[in-house]
């Protein structure tokens, strides 16, 4: 029997994995899709990310990103991070990366969808595979999380992503945060040649609609377009816990509140450590705890903002506000930049 089946391949499921190897677990990833594997994404890295990725072995290409920079039409804001940089990486890139770090590890990845699961005290019965523990990193939909018994409540905003990519240099290290009364815009450098624009938007929409709610960023993005349109949402997800028995829910499948605050990679490596240690100490229960702890800063953060720009006259004046009180707007970048670590 196995000790541990990660069900997922994306980053979160890759990055599992590597951390069981490195603990010397016995483990398999099942991942549908032949890699690299794409997936709409805002495609930058946090500084802590790129320090977790690079300690895990995985050679990051991409573009380096200095900080972030909110812009509402002439008006515009700077968070230059102090931890170090971010880096811009288009997802099959990051995917390709992580796979060659996994394959290099010799972690055996099956092309399997999961469809079934049930549990006993000794071990989980995956699609009539045991195995001693499962580590659940199957997205945002996660049916992991729905067949554990894990799913949250549906309520709230129904917010989505649009991503495309546009070939051209870009024109600043900082990843551009551009908002609209109706959305917002996230630009990120993340090839010499190439800039990936994600667009977060109430209910979903066209994405070259939705651009002209931009007109200086569309301006500048006409005639580039690079590849094709990808969606995702809704982007808010619950859980109800993290760990059912022998079953541990790590990245977007243990919940996910937006990509407001673009860090979600970060997290979930965290996460993916901590799931990791739970299940090599043989206890998962406590995990619950540490994905707590590990959550609640970058939680309270982004709904903190996500009420905020929920409201026009608060919207309005975020980019303003922000420019009058800069070392605030710094110091809540920095909060979300820096890495994410689990309390002594
Ligand atoms: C528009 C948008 C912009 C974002 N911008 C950023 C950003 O700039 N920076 C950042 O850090 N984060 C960002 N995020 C968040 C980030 O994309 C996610 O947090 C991250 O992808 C989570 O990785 P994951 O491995 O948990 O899930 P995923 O990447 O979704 O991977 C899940 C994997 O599970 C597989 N799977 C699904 N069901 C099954 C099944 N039944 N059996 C087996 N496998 C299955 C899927 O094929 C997939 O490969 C953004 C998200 C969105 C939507």
């Amino acid at each position: 029997m196995r000790d541990l089946v990660v069900v997922g391949g994306g980053p979160i499921g890759l990055a599992t994995a590597l951390y069981a190897t490195r603990a010397g677990l016995d483990v398999v990833v099942h991942e549908p899709r032949e890699a690299p594997v794409d997936k709409a994404c805002g495609e930058g890295l946090m500084p802590g990310a790129v320090a977790e990725l690079d300690a895990l072995g995985v050679d990051l290409p991409g573009h380096p990103i200095a900080g972030i920079r909110y812009v509402a039409g002439r008006r515009s804001v700077d968070a230059p991070f102090t931890a170090g940089p971010g880096r811009g990486v288009r997802r099959t890139a990051l995917h390709a990366a992580l796979s060659e770090a996994a394959g290099r590890e010799g972690v055996p990845v099956e092309r399997r969808t999961v469809r079934s699961l049930t549990q006993d005290v000794d071990g989980v019965l995956v699609d009539g595979e045991r195995a001693r523990y499962v580590v659940a990193a199957d997205g945002l939909h996660s049916t992991v999380r729905r067949l554990a018994g894990l799913e949250g409540s549906r309520r709230g905003r129904r917010r989505y992503g649009l991503r495309r990519h546009f070939a051209m240099a870009p024109w600043t290290p900082f990843v551009e945060v551009h908002w609209s009364p109706r959305a917002e815009a996230y630009v990120t450098p993340v090839g010499d040649d190439c800039v990936g624009v994600a667009v977060l938007v109430d209910g979903g929409g066209d994405y070259d609609d939705l651009l002209t709610g931009f007109p200086a960023l569309a301006e500048r993005l006409t005639g580039a377009p690079a590849s094709r349109v990808l969606g995702a949402g809704p982007l808010r997800q619950r859980s109800r816990r993290r760990v059912a028995g022998r079953v541990l829910l790590v990245g977007d499948a243990s919940g996910y509140v937006d990509a407001l605050t673009g860090e979600g990679v970060a997290l979930g490596l965290a996460q993916a450590r901590a799931a990791v240690t739970a299940v090599r100490s043989g206890d998962p229960a406590p995990y619950e705890r540490t994905w707590r702890q590990l959550s609640w800063r970058h939680n309270a953060l982004t709904q903190g903002l996500l009420a905020t720009t929920g409201r026009p006259m608060l919207r309005r004046g975020l980019v303003p506000a922000a420019e009058i009180l800069p070392w605030l707007f710094r110091v809540a970048v920095n909060e979300l930049a820096r890495p994410v670590v689990e309390p002594a």
